[in-house]
């Protein structure tokens, strides 16, 4: 004879459990909704990211416009290119804004 209560008591505690991780992620979707309003960059603004660059400088000087952002690190003086989206996303805050125009 099998015993399935066994079985089900475990299938009902993994299933909570995963209700739980998803009802917490679902969150997300909702937030992303809400489009937030597009930030105004500048050529010869500084920004700060979230991230550092390897060098440790956090700051980023805008030295090119476009579909991708051309930044160059305040502290080693390297260049790269960030996708529009990708920047704004790790724009943590502005240090200095340029000419405007
Ligand atoms: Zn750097």
């Amino acid at each position: 004879m099998p015993a399935p209560s066994d079985g089900e008591g475990l299938r009902c505690g993994r299933s909570a459990s995963v209700q739980g991780i998803v009802s917490s992620r679902v969150v997300a979707p909702y937030t992303k909704h809400v489009m937030p309003p597009p930030i105004e960059l500048h050529l010869d603004d500084i920004v700060q990211t979230r991230k550092a660059h390897p060098c440790g400088g956090d700051t980023w000087r805008i030295v090119r416009l476009g579909a991708e952002i051309g930044l160059r690190c305040e502290r080693c003086g390297r260049k790269v290119l960030l996708p529009r989206a990708e920047l704004e996303r790790r724009i943590k805050r502005f240090v200095a804004r340029g000419p405007e125009r």
